[in-house]
Parts: C-alpha cells; structure tokens; sequence
C-alpha cells in the first residue's frame, strides 16, 4: 500500500476500530491506489483520502412503530450521505437485523465507487434500519416504513438524496416510503427509485442488477473467447438480484444449478427453467426466508440443509446474497473444483483471504462494485425519466443498460492491466475512485 494511504488507513483503524466492514472496504480500494497516488500528488495535496472516508453527513434517527399485538418498538433508522461529488446522493436502504454504522458506511463508500463507475451523475450514500422485516405483517411493516420516512423525508429530494431499495426494501416497501414522503412533502417526484411501474417506475429496474450482472460476465467470457451457454453457474440468495441474474442466465442458455437461503443451498442438476426461476418470487414472497420448498415443489432438485452452494462443481461462481458470504474456505472449494470465474453480485460479497485465493489460482474474478452497478445505473435512468415526466419502453432502458455494463467492463480492463494478465478489483478501484477525486479537487473544500 502507497505510504500515504497507510497513513490514512493506521489513523482510521486507531479512530474506530470496531468499524470491520467499513475498514474492510476502505482497505481493497486503498492497497488499489499505488500507481495513482504515485502520478497524482494533488490527491494527497487536497486530503483526497481523508475525505473519501469520511461520511459528508450522517443522519441517525430514532424510529417508532407499533406491531400487531399493540406493542410500541423502537429500532434506528440511518441515512449516510457518503460522498455527493458526482451528483446528488443516491443509494439502496437495508432493512435487516445485521444493520449497523460500519455496515452502512461500507455500503456508501462503496456505493461512490459504483456510482462513479457507471459515468452517470449519482453521489453515493446509503441507508436503513436494524429492523427485521421477517415475519412482520404488511400492517407491522407500512407502519415501519411510515415512521421511518417521517424523519428521513426532510433529509432527501430529486437533487439532493435519492434512496431506493436493498435488502429487505422491494418495490412494496419503496411504495410505503413514497406514500409517506409524498403526503409530508406535498411533492409528488423522482424523490426515491424502484418505484412501481404506472407511478413513476421504470420498466427493467427490478431486472437490472441481475441482467447487468450477466451482461458484465458476458464481456469477461468474451475477453477468453468463451460464451455464457453451456456454462454451469451457482448463484447464491433468492431475493430479487438472484432472480435477475437466474433469468438471464437461463435465457443466454447457461446452467443454474444453485441457490440459497440462510436455511441451505438448493442443488438442481436439471438446472433451473424459466418456471424455476419465477418460483423464486413466491418463496420470497412467502416471507419466511427459506429456499427450502423448492426441492419438495421440483423433483430432481435436493435441499441442502445449513450450506452453502460453494461446494458444487461449477465454470461459474455469482454471489448474489450479502457481504462476506464467500469465505477463503469456499475460495479453495470452488478452485478445487475447477471454478474458472466468479462474478460478485453482492456487495463486498467475498472476503480478503478468498478475493486472494482467486487472484492466486488464476481464477478471473470481478468485484461486486462493477458487476452489480447495473442496479442503481437502471436507477440513474428512472431519475432521467421522472426528471423529463416520461416513461421509456423496455428495450430502451435495456440498451442504456448494456451501454453502461460493457463501458463499466472497458473501464476496468483499461485500469486493470498487470504485467501478467488483467485484475478487476484493480480496475474497477482505480476508474471509480479517479472520477470522484478529479470532481473533489476540481470543487476544491
Ligand atoms: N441497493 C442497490 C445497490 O447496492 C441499488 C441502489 C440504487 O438503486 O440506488 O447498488
């Protein structure tokens, strides 16, 4: 790691080391930084880093809300407007009982990156709350995204922050949370993404993380002059960035014999259909978090109880869950089974000790900052079209969708080259951070 970026990094570790996941990510982007720091002495003239990881503002607040058996609970509601250089801030809310600061400092300081990435004009932030939406009526949870939006609506706008879904936040949740801002601002706009479509929605959103994941794997399997059909592919986690990328897969002709729940893998050596594939949405919207069913509702497929899919034989490895669910113990099970690449969908999906087992044993890896940006890339095109009162049809926001994907994939190949071969968490670390400190500098304090 450059000096100057140890320096940073020992006195951030010194100030909050109980920030893990946050140091985590701090640490990838800036062991990414040599070259630049070195070609680039105004970053260290402007504390460009020291900026980069401190939050420009966040908003923690108390939330309120009565469940079914007339019980006040109280969990905390959190908005981190991370860096907002490129554009207003824009970034998902979590809704799930591991949501802490660190987390969400590490989801927005990646966020920036992504955003960066995808060259259109988003600031990253990120958001959300410690609560658990599983097994909550729809009752309990309107009446948690109500009070959650009765503070966070003074804190964002179309040009200032614009929150949408992630983990425990679909398109029901962002319609509760809208509904709320929309009475308490008397606004109706482009305030949140994700939305349904008829409202300000856009067509492709609820696809596009997964099908930008698939597009983006697609130009790294051109890269070796080897296509996507005929390719087995485990996929872990069932919620909707699992579905994206399962459909996808499934249309380009690919295998998907894998996915996942905290209950176990399902293992499918069938692999998945069209129908297997929408499936997922019943299993999700079920409620109880479990992928179990499905092996009792398709057979030839087995539920694995208390795994993870890592253990198949695969060509192709796409977390698709939460972070760090992929551990150096998985790494060398994928390896050993001959995995040729893994694209992360999820967020900071893998840990160190297996991103480097990868980089070891010559497995192509991409990281999920590039390969999931078609997300809230798809966002950006939802912000378009509310700003222009319009509505594109599908085709034209898939076609932007591919666009931002293979610019995405270049930037990383140009950022990425080494001296023996091409490494994409280089890649993706070095374009992101690039714009966002040019823009820093260029705005001055
Ligand atoms: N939560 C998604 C992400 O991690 C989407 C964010 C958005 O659309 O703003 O990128």
């Amino acid at each position: 790691m450059h000096d100057y970026a140890a320096r940073v990094f020992e006195e951030q570790q010194k100030k909050a080391p109980w920030e893990k996941e946050f140091l985590q990510s701090v640490e990838e982007v800036f062991a990414s930084l040599d070259d630049v720091l070195n070609t680039h002495p105004e970053y260290e003239e402007n504390c460009i880093l020291e900026r980069m990881i401190t939050p420009e503002r966040i908003i923690t607040f108390q939330v309120p809300w009565v469940d079914d058996n007339g019980k006040i609970n109280v969990n905390t509601g959190y908005r981190v407007q991370f860096n907002g250089s490129l554009g207003p801030y824009k970034g998902g809310l979590r809704f799930h009982p591991t949501v802490t600061l660190s987390v969400l400092k590490f989801l927005g300081f990646e966020q920036t990156f992504k955003n960066s990435l995808t060259m259109l004009p988003m600031g990253g932030g990120k958001g959300g709350s410690d609560f658990n939406p599983k097994g909550r009526s729809v009752r309990e949870v309107t009446d948690f995204c109500k009070a959650f939006m009765r503070e966070l609506f003074r804190h964002i706008g179309p040009d200032t922050d614009v929150p949408a879904g992630d983990l425990g936040v679909g398109g029901r949740e962002i319609g509760f949370l809208f509904g709320e801002y929309r009475r308490l601002a008397n606004r109706f706009n482009g305030v949140l993404t994700g939305k349904t479509v008829g409202w300000g929605g856009s067509l492709i959103r609820p696809e596009a993380t997964g099908f930008g994941a698939i597009y983006f794997l697609q130009h790294m399997l051109a890269l070796k002059n080897e296509e996507i059909a005929g390719k087995r592919i485990a996929i872990s986690g069932f919620g909707n960035v699992a579905w994206g990328a399962a459909l996808k897969a499934v249309q380009l002709g690919a295998k998907v014999v894998t996915i996942s729940g905290p209950d176990g893998y399902i293992l499918d050596e069938d692999g998945m259909t069209p129908e297997k594939v929408e499936y997922m949405l019943d299993l999700r919207a079920s409620g109880k978090d479990i992928v179990a069913p499905y092996a009792e509702k398709f057979a030839g497929s087995k539920f694995v109880a208390g795994r993870k899919p890592w253990e198949v034989p695969v060509d192709i490895a796409m977390p698709c869950a939460i972070q760090n669910e992929l551990n150096g113990n998985d790494a060398a099970a994928l390896v050993a089974n001959n995995v040729k690449y893994v694209a992360e969908v999820s967020n900071m999906g893998s840990t160190p000790e297996a991103i480097a087992c990868f980089l070891e044993k010559g497995v192509t890896f991409a990281p999920g900052k590039a390969v999931n940006a078609g997300g809230v890339a798809t966002s950006c095109l939802e912000m378009s079209q509310n700003a222009g009162h319009t509505s594109w049809d599908a085709e034209t926001v898939d076609n932007q969708l591919r666009k931002i994907m293979a610019g995405i994939h270049t930037a990383c190949v140009e950022n990425g080259k080494t001296a023996d071969g091409l490494n994409y968490v280089t890649g993706a670390n070095i374009a992101g951070f690039k714009r966002v400190a040019d823009a820093m500098v260029a705005q001055s304090v």
